[in-house]
């Protein structure tokens, strides 16, 4: 890793995103320095000048939804129907197996993965399922969040059970007080979703943390929670604290229904989360003929000023079996699940996976003087075509030091 903090570097002839000329960048002590436009600039005023020569620079990108703990189980834990509850069942008969050391493991190939396509931070929700299994995973995320600290933001949701009781919430709490930074859950696969909310407004408002849970993901249009969640929301005073995830029931319901909710999510400041990949594997799973896509309504989300962010979900495991931790293939999943492809959608499209849960995260991931230098370099030229490209050569920069750099490279023979 190169050490360039006390050095005053130049970065020429970067590409920013809703910039028609390209800039250059001057970063000193971490931070972003300036943001210059004159084309004449005197290298020799530099310690280090790198000429980008038009190549795009997004700010560090921001994985709000992940769920470290499970990723690359799969093929070890198999999900043949392909169904989110098969899914659930088989991850929690596998949890006795999971060994802090395995934990460990597999956490920190997401975060490597993670941060050498561009990630600089990343929210991880973690099972809550078991009193045995909450010691293991806090244990072992802890240890990842230390190794990667220099190279990562990382923040923890605990996820409350469905069907979380006293003995259980107890253990919920002793990880709140044994560093995790938010409480979540998925309220609505719980038999008594109201109590289960209750139990997580409950533990955030004692801790004083933020709320982020997995709201309605299923294609039934009668499944209809988010009201609930913002009517706790309301009570709790917790407005701008909640995030609510996939949310895909919405896009099942009818156009007039769906509205309504939107128009309430937007009045409690509750912003939503679609996780693109997962979605589109686990949803539909009954539909014949015409599959229905499984997202969200984004673009309706986006219209009514609800923030709406991508994240990667599951990675290898058996609510997905694919993904890589690449945020740049599930924003191409996105513009191709809730067809936004004109060139101002794929634009907001990578803000979905940069500066929109960056602000979501009250983190300061924003290309501009004073700000932090964090930020990936891509070996694409223009803006309209960094979802179609998905280059592999890119490089990770956070704090004015450059962490890694991938290139593709092919080799002819013959
Ligand atoms: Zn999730």
């Amino acid at each position: 890793m190169e050490r360039d903090i006390a050095m005053k570097i130049l970065l020429k002839n970067a590409a920013l995103l809703n910039e028609k000329e390209t800039k250059h960048i001057v970063i000193q002590d971490e931070i972003i320095q300036s943001i210059i436009s004159e084309r004449m600039i005197d290298d020799q005023l530099f310690d280090k000048v790198i000429d980008l020569e038009g190549k795009i620079v997004l700010p560090g990108l921001t994985d709000m939804h992940m769920h470290l703990d499970k990723s690359f189980t799969y093929p070890t834990i198999r999900n043949r129907s392909g169904t989110l509850l098969e899914a659930i069942e088989q991850f929690q008969a596998f949890e006795p197996y999971m060994t802090t050391d395995l934990l460990v493991k597999n956490m920190s190939k997401s975060v490597e993965r993670a941060i050498k396509h561009g990630t600089t931070t990343l929210r991880t929700h973690l099972d809550g399922g078991t009193d045995d299994y909450i010691k293991r995973v806090v244990e072992a995320f802890s240890i990842v969040k230390e190794t990667y600290k220099p190279y990562i933001h990382m923040e923890s949701v605990l996820m409350c059970d469905f069907n979380m009781d006293e003995a259980l919430e107890k253990s919920v709490r002793w990880a709140m007080e044994n560093g995790m930074d938010l409480v979540g859950g998925a309220p609505h696969l719980s038999e008594d979703t109201e109590h289960n909310l209750e139990r997580i407004f409950d533990i955030a408002t004692t801790y004083d943390v933020d709320i982020d849970i997995h709201v309605d993901e299923s294609d039934d249009p009668e499944m209809s929670h988010l009201p609930l969640v913002c009517e706790f929301t309301k009570r709790a005073d917790y407005s701008g604290r909640v995030i609510a995830g996939h949310c895909t029931s919405l896009s099942a319901m009818e156009e007039k229904q769906a509205l309504t909710i939107i128009e309430q999510l937007r009045e409690e400041d509750v912003n939503v989360v679609t996780l693109p990949g997962a979605n589109m594997y686990l949803l539909g799973r009954n539909d014949k003929g015409t599959i229905r896509r499984g997202l969200t309504r984004v673009r309706e989300l986006d219209e009514y000023n609800v923030h709406v962010a991508i994240g990667s979900d599951n990675i290898q495991d058996p609510f997905h079996p694919y993904g890589k931790a690449d945020l740049l293939q599930m924003a191409l999943l996105c513009s191709y699940g809730a067809q936004m492809t004109s060139e101002a959608q794929m634009l907001r499209v990578l803000e979905m996976i940069s500066t929109i849960p960056s602000e979501l995260m009250n983190r300061d991931g924003e290309i501009a003087p004073g700000k932090e230098a964090t930020f990936v370099i891509l070996d694409t030229k223009d803006q309209k075509l960094v979802l179609a490209e998905q280059t592999t050569t890119r490089e990770t920069w956070r704090k004015g030091k450059k962490i890694c750099s991938m290139k593709e490279c092919v080799k002819w023979e013959g």
